[in-house]
């Protein structure tokens, strides 16, 4: 039996990582064909050494010139590429039968994109790049007989209880009610709303159940992740936004469920580590040990469920409202959230005005059908202008 080639964009990342973790315990069975880094060169040197991997990408040419150098210097027959094209070379080519995309933001777009169109098994971590992108991202799949499996942990789970069949025959035909999308609510989830503006990117960081980047961790904190996962559940399944219910569950242990006609609910459940997700996508249909513990329901003792709050999370709405919209919405939504994030985290805007800066970029920014992918990248990179203005506006104001 032959060796599954992986490539893995943004492996020095947290999804990145737990992929390798998954691999390590697999060497009989996968095989790292590339690593792409952004600006972690001395996690991508340690891969590089401990994988072996036939390419290595840094986009930025001076790190690869430097990551080149300590390879050359240790004897490694690792080949580095820098740019943009690197990292699209790589997810497209010939010799690589899965790729992990894994990089965090609209930056994944394009590599994925050419994974897409190169026909490969895609597993799918980086929701910005479908939330961008949408119908063009689907098509593409279609079109070119790629597959692509959610890593995303509650889409992981609605596809692990979805009938096979429905890759085939649509959702619409498979008795299905709706689309029940679980989330922990992140670690504000109790706290005063009256404190909220002086939240630190610290305490945004520290998410209860899960060890996340940064981005993702803000993103979990404001449920604007939530509001991102319901637009990629809504590319990935098929279905409309009033299909999908999402429901606060704090313990993170149901990672979501599928409701049928029948009465029935499916759900997925599992102690919240990624390699789950990683393990299910990288061996399906098959099953493999991810090195995760049993769960243990003792431990648990309970199970609790509660209706998410608009007032706290306002975010949530604005990105049903923005998939509601659709056309290039759901792209300036994306972006405006990508700048403030970065803003917050560089302390340049209370955790508030997150919500305010995305909310006035979709007012402010042109809505399109955008359905080419130009149209989606001028939308992307229009509505970063703008939030970036207006953050400084407000930074000067303050
Ligand atoms: P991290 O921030 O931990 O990692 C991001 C990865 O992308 C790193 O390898 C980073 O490189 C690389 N990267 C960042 N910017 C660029 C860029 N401009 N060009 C190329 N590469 C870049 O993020 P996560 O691993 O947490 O998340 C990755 C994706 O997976 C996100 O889309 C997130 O929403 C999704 N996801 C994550 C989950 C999680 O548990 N972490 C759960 C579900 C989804 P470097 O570190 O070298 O700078
Ligand atoms: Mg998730």
């Amino acid at each position: 039996q032959s060796l599954e080639n992986i490539c893995i964009l943004g492996a020095t990342g947290s999804i990145g990582t737990s992929t390798l973790d998954v691999i390590r315990r697999h060497p009989d069975k996968y095989r790292v064909f590339a690593l792409t880094a952004h600006r972690n060169l001395e996690q991508l040197k340690l891969q590089c050494q401990e994988f072996e991997p036939v390419y290595a990408v840094m986009p930025d040419p001076e790190l690869a010139q430097e990551l080149e150098s300590f390879l050359t210097y240790n004897k490694l027959n690792t080949t580095v590429l820098h740019g943009a094209d690197g990292l699209e070379f790589v997810a497209s080519h010939e010799r690589v039968d899965t790729i992990m995309a894994a990089i965090v933001g609209a930056a994944g777009l394009l590599p994925t994109l050419a994974a897409a169109e190169a026909g490969k098994k895609i597993l799918l971590a980086n929701k910005e790049a479908l939330v961008m992108s949408g119908a063009l991202f689907m098509d593409a799949v279609k079109s070119h007989g790629a597959t692509l499996l959610p890593i995303d942990s509650e889409h992981n789970a609605i596809f692990q209880c979805l009938p096979e069949h429905f890759v085939q025959q649509g959702i619409q035909h498979c008795g299905i009610h709706n689309i029940v999308l679980t989330g922990s609510g992140g670690p504000f989830l109790h706290k005063d709303l009256s404190e909220f503006s002086s939240i630190t990117p610290e305490e945004a960081c520290a998410h209860p159940n899960w060890d996340m980047g940064r981005k993702i961790s803000v993103d979990s904190a404001t449920m604007m992740n939530k509001g991102l996962e319901l637009i990629e559940a809504c590319w990935l399944f098929d279905v409309m936004p009033q299909q999908i219910e999402v429901v606060l569950h704090p313990q993170s242990i149901i990672h979501s469920m599928v409701r049928y006609k029948d009465g029935s609910v499916l759900a997925q459940m599992g102690n919240p580590d990624m390699r789950t997700p990683i393990a299910h996508a990288m061996a399906f249909p098959e099953r493999i040990d991810a090195g995760v513990a049993p769960l243990d329901f003792m431990e648990i003792s309970q199970l609790t469920f509660d209706r998410p709050s608009k007032e706290r999370y306002p975010c949530l709405s604005l990105a049903s409202q923005a998939m509601e919209q659709g056309g290039n919405t759901p792209a300036r939504l994306n972006a405006a959230n990508e700048v403030a994030v970065e803003a917050f985290l560089n302390r340049s805007i209370a955790f508030t005005q997150i919500a305010e800066v995305i909310q006035q970029t979709l007012t402010s920014t042109e809505y399109a059908k955008a359905l080419s992918l130009e149209a989606i990248l001028a939308a992307d990179e229009q509505a970063r202008e703008f939030a970036q203005d207006l953050i400084q506006d407000m930074t000067i104001h303050s």
